[in-house]
């Protein structure tokens, strides 16, 4: 097999995403997602009670999508019946830990051979694991990452500006950036950063008018540092929504001074088994009927309830999450909630010019053939 070059992988996922195909399904799902992102606020002020009961009939569901699965063939089907009881932590209990590294390799035991999305995990923290996602849980998040956004003040349409690791078609140090119009979206390369690259950044963001973006804290931190070493003004944003990677206090702070607003973070993993969302008095809520979370020594033991292609029963991520409180927050809404998490931090390579890349995972994506890759 010849050499994987950057090129190649980086033109493999090019193809993906500049394709017009991509752009008409995202706003159609754009579309889809509004009547279930009506739906959300109420679930904020359900009593412990209502909570419960919906933790209930969707890990009845999940129980329902799994039991035909090779990977829990070991799981008597009748622990969630109406026998059972009703405390989910107490059935979840009689379940035994699910680690990452008992489905890489095996993924298909875990999953339902419908129509639906495959995706990955990012591999940073190892090897990737092959993921299938339902349309809906799919619909299902989007509505949620955008009823967050609405927390400030953020509305589905409000051009905006991305730096989440896709690659820019034709990027350069002069044009770092594309925009799409289908999407109202301001795509900017999170691997052109540089001395001689952010001034076009900025350009963009004025030239596009834009007040909200959408970044990996790696790569709002990277453009924030050399911005700032350069001495240039940066444009005033109204807020920056942050997810995917732990959000250190002192990049958040070095984040939210330099652009004169606030971090919105996010904590979610690509497993789609535990979510949460920072409020206005920056505590994370954990998402409404989204998932189970056990705290456990070791991370925390999650299950989802939202989809059907590929159920995760007590699902170990290694994050640590710390001051839980179960009494309603100041913000006003219900459920439970914590202070701070702690997990996956990107370390920042420097490349030729000053170039800051973060994020290195994108370069194996896309790419067949390849049964490992390590980058060193
Ligand atoms: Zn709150």
């Amino acid at each position: 097999m010849p050499a994987l070059t950057w090129a190649d992988a980086r033109s493999a996922r090019e193809v993906t995403v500049s394709s017009s195909v991509r752009a008409a399904a995202e706003a159609g799902r754009r579309t889809l997602a509004a009547p279930i992102r009506r739906n959300l606020q109420r679930l904020w002020s359900c009593s412990d009670d209502e909570l419960r009961a919906r933790e209930f009939i969707g890990l009845r569901k999940t129980f329902r999508n799994a039991r035909d699965l090779e990977g829990y063939r070991a799981i008597r089907p009748d622990l969630v019946s109406a026998e059972s009881g009703r405390d989910v932590r107490l059935i979840l209990e009689c379940l035994p830990r699910l680690e990452k590294s008992d489905i890489v390799g095996r993924e298909r035991a875990y999953q339902r051979r419908l129509p639906g999305l495959d995706a990955t995990t990012s591999g940073t923290t190892g090897t990737p694991l092959a993921l299938r996602r339902s349309v809906g849980s799919v619909l299902v998040e989007e509505a949620w990452i955008s009823h967050h956004r609405g927390w400030a003040g953020h509305r589905p349409g409000d051009v905006t500006a991305v730096m989440r690791g896709e690659v820019v078609a034709d990027a350069t140090d002069a044009a770092a950036y594309r925009y799409v119009p289908a999407r109202r979206t301001l795509l900017l390369s999170s691997y052109h950063v540089s001395e001689r690259a952010v001034a076009g950044y900025l350009d963009a963001l004025r030239t596009h008018r834009v007040k909200w973006l959408a970044a990996y804290p790696s790569s709002i931190a990277s453009l924030t540092a050399v911005a700032l070493a350069r001495g240039l003004a940066l444009p005033p944003l109204t807020a920056i929504f942050t997810s995917s990677e732990t959000l250190a206090p002192q990049t958040r702070e070095a984040i939210e001074s330099a652009w004169g607003c606030r971090i919105w973070d996010h904590y979610g993993h690509a497993e789609r088994t535990v979510a949460a969302m920072e409020c206005e008095e920056r505590r994370y809520h954990l998402v409404p009927g989204y998932g189970i979370v056990e705290q456990v020594d070791d991370g925390l033991l999650t299950t989802n309830l939202t989809n059907s292609l590929m159920p995760l029963l007590r699902y170990r991520v290694t994050d640590t999450v710390e001051g839980w409180d179960t009494g309603r927050c100041a913000c006003g809404r219900a459920g439970r909630h914590f202070a701070t998490v702690a997990g996956r931090m990107e370390d920042v390579v420097i490349g030729e010019g000053g170039r800051r890349i973060g994020r290195l995972d994108f370069v194996f994506k896309g790419v067949e053939g390849v049964l490992a890759g390590q980058i060193c």
